[in-house]
């Protein structure tokens, strides 16, 4: 049989060659069972050292309970979207609640961080409005940026000054990130809300990797670093990561969150997160305000990894959070790294472009607390010494 003539209007099988042959496609792999600390795959038992469960929670006895009670007392689906009758009691208690944790006058729920975020962009800017955004933001905020008809000036990976020169006073909103997804590094918050202020120009934080982690009771990276939720005009967090199920949120002013209900269509047009899910993020929330000790924990782990893998010579990101970059260059190195872990037992994944710079290929380690001491010194043991030169040329400090 002869193959098939490429036709009709889409190049599919063109796309999906040239990424074949840059070290570039991508492909699922189907996981069995609860993916924590450990992970199954094809039967064999793996180290996991790829997920954002930050606090070991997604597999959580008490969450799974609220989340089954919530089922029996809300059903399986909310059955609509939030504007007819989508929205329950409990989807407002966990409003009430994260409203309280984070210092926000008001939130509302978002089916996940992508929507959450592409959702907010799309409601207040118009083409009159400026977007400022960090050049390292996630994809779902570029990506509407530069839809919009507003004008997107991305600035240098935190560098205040280059943001600076390009504020222009009162015409719309600067967005960063307060945990970098695939860098762990953090946003300096403090300048960004200063020049947010001096230049009169909203302030909007993404700490989908900072919420539940960082700061006093995992209230967040503005915690941390001891901003007031007061001066970031907009806070969005998800819960899919150290919260451990799934979802999201954005706070802000009543009358912010009154015009999202009004105005963002992905909120609007979209069938509300179940009920009972609400009810496991309620029950999250408890159990991450609680855990000074695991987060006390999950610290000890971060420093030990980083002084064991800079002991064996590898290139570390200047991350004090659980994501760890270990810096590799080439995409088939970044593989073929993740690939000779994986065989001896320790699952990690290779991050490539287009999802980090041409050049920056890596490897994305991410410490929970549900990993023990003897889990991150099996990680480092499976790394070994850098290989100088052996195909991982750029990764090693030498
Ligand atoms: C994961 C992530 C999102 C998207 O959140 P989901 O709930 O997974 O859709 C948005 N922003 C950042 C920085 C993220 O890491």
């Amino acid at each position: 049989m002869t193959s098939p003539v490429v036709t009709g209007p889409f190049a599919l099988g063109e796309a999906l060659a040239g990424r074949e042959q840059a070290d570039l496609l991508r492909r699922r792999i189907a996981t069995d069972g609860p993916t924590g600390a450990r992970l199954v795959v094809d039967g064999r038992d793996y180290l996991n050292f790829s997920a954002n469960d930050y606090l070991g929670l997604a597999d959580h006895s008490a969450i799974k309970a609220a989340f089954k009670a919530g089922i029996d007392r809300h059903g399986a689906g909310a059955g609509a979207s939030p504007l007819v009758t989508g929205y329950s009691r409990a989807h407002q208690e966990l409003e009430e609640t994260l409203a309280e944790w984070l210092g926000v006058e008001a939130v509302l729920l978002f089916n996940c961080g992508f929507s959450a975020n592409q959702a907010v962009l799309k409601a207040l800017l118009g083409k009159e409005h400026l977007l400022w955004q960090d050049r390292l933001n996630h994809a779902s905020l570029q990506e509407m940026g530069s839809q919009l008809p507003c004008r997107m000036k991305r600035f240098g990976h935190n560098d205040m000054a280059a943001l600076e020169r390009q504020l222009e006073p009162n015409r719309g909103l600067i967005v960063s990130e307060g945990v970098f997804s695939m860098d762990g590094d953090q946003g300096p918050w403090h300048e960004l809300a200063t020049l947010a202020a001096r230049s009169g120009n909203w302030l909007m934080i993404d700490d989908a990797h900072g919420l539940g982690v960082l700061g006093p009771q995992g209230r967040g990276t503005l915690a941390a670093q001891g901003v007031h939720p007061a001066s970031v005009h907009i806070q969005m967090g998800t819960f899919g990561k150290a919260l451990g199920v799934a979802g999201a949120f954005v706070g802000g002013s009543r009358e912010l969150v009154e015009y999202l209900v009004n105005f963002a269509r992905h909120y609007v047009y979209s069938t509300h997160m179940p009920a009972a899910q609400a009810c496991a993020v309620s029950k999250s929330i408890e159990l991450v305000r609680a855990a000074d000790d695991a987060r006390a924990h999950l610290g000890q782990l971060i420093a030990r990894f980083r002084q064991g893998a800079e002991a064996l010579g590898w290139r570390l990101g200047a991350s004090e959070t659980p994501i760890q970059p270990l810096l590799v260059g080439e995409s088939a190195a970044a593989l073929q790294l993740a690939q000779r872990l994986r065989d001896s037992g320790v699952w990690v994944s290779a991050i490539r472009p287009p999802t980090v710079p041409v050049g920056t290929a890596r490897l994305r380690i991410t410490l929970s607390a549900a990993h023990r001491e003897q889990d991150v010194d099996s990680l480092l043991y499976a790394l070994g010494p850098c290989p100088l030169g052996a195909g991982a040329e750029g990764a090693c400090h030498a």
